[in-house]
């Protein structure tokens, strides 16, 4: 049995009247690329600052590597890597210099700490800005050197917070392979973000979170498996009366139907042939149709049936 490295029992956190973690639980194993997806203010940033003791609450347990979490517990501190949502670099420093400073935080052998600066600035791919100093770098390439703080110590478990958010299509992919590579190398992952497609990308295991609950938990398969929905397919469609539009809700497996501004959308709940059956269906009944799109279920219609709205428009 792979070792719990986190493990958070009956989180609550208030801020005044709001209830940020309402009974929030959550288990960690390691090896884990543990995905904490939620909308905008779901309490994901909470749950990061509770967990690293920077942020106290009002109930609940937190262990990290077996041991209770605790503000001044520096042996747990020192194995975590931190990568805030807020790019937090020092301005007056040089690339170089700001991943030298926070590693140096960590570790103190001069010799051991340079080989772990060139590491980091290798892996984030920032060999070529060494000597810039924060404010000449794109948005990217700031992730980036946010990241290289975090991790050039080699922490056991390392926590990013929304690495990803407004950054190009690059240095997103750079970001995501590389968590990836950090876990094949050993550490434990705890990745937070309001984009589904990249915690079904890396993530090993989801918690789905809205307003301070889990409201789903499990692997990508088990989490889609557990929705009615199996399939949605999208149809251009030119007219449709209302007559029709009830005839293709009765087809066989159709548990959804909406028509809008020329897009007829069928949603499934099993079935091998829905495709084949509806383009059949609308071709014996000379309704001419344009582009067609079939869709399988992504992690949005889990948190769609659940909470009855999509985490796009929560967002
Ligand atoms: P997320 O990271 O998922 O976007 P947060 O943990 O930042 O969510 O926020 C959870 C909820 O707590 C939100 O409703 C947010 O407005 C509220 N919140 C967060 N930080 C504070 C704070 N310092 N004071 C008051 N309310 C806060
Ligand atoms: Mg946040």
């Amino acid at each position: 049995m792979p070792e719990t490295i986190v493990k958070i029992e009956n989180l609550v956190k208030r801020y005044k009247e709001l209830i940020a973690l309402d009974h929030f639980s959550l288990e960690i194993k390691e090896g884990e690329i543990f995905g904490l997806l939620g909308p905008n203010g779901s309490g994901k940033t909470t749950t990061i600052n509770c967990l690293l003791s920077l942020l106290s609450f009002d109930k609940g347990e937190i262990e990290i590597f077996g041991e209770k979490m605790s503000p001044t517990n520096y042996n747990v501190k020192k194995q975590i890597g931190m990568i805030m949502q807020n790019v937090a670099v020092i301005d007056e420093l040089t690339v170089y210099e700001n991943i030298d400073y926070f590693c140096g935080l960590y570790i103190n052998d001069k010799a051991e700490r340079k080989k772990c600066v060139d590491e980091a600035v290798e892996f984030v791919g920032l060999g070529d800005f060494v000597k810039y100093r924060p404010k000449k770098l794109s948005g990217g390439l700031l992730r980036r050197l946010n990241i290289a703080c975090g991790i050039a110590h080699k922490p056991r478990l390392i926590i990013l917070d929304e690495p990803t958010v407004a950054v190009d299509p690059q240095s997103r992919n750079k970001i995501l392979e590389g968590i990836q590579e950090l876990n094949r190398r050993g550490a434990t992952v705890i990745y937070t973000s309001h984009y589904m497609e990249e915690v079904e990308q890396i993530c090993t295991r989801i918690a789905i979170m809205d307003k301070g609950r889990t409201i789903a938990l499990g692997t990508k398969e088990e989490l889609k498996k557990r929705i009615k929905n199996t399939e949605t397919i999208t149809v251009e469609v030119m007219q449709l009366s209302e007559e029709k539009l009830s005839e293709v809700r009765a087809l066989a497996h159709v548990s959804e139907t909406e028509y809008s501004e020329g897009r007829l959308v069928v949603k499934y709940s099993g079935g091998k042939h829905n495709l084949i059956r509806l383009m059949e269906y609308l071709k014996n009944n000379d309704i001419v149709i344009g582009r067609v799109f079939t869709e399988l279920p992504t992690l949005n219609d889990v948190f769609l049936e659940v909470t009855g709205k999509t985490l796009r428009d929560s967002v």
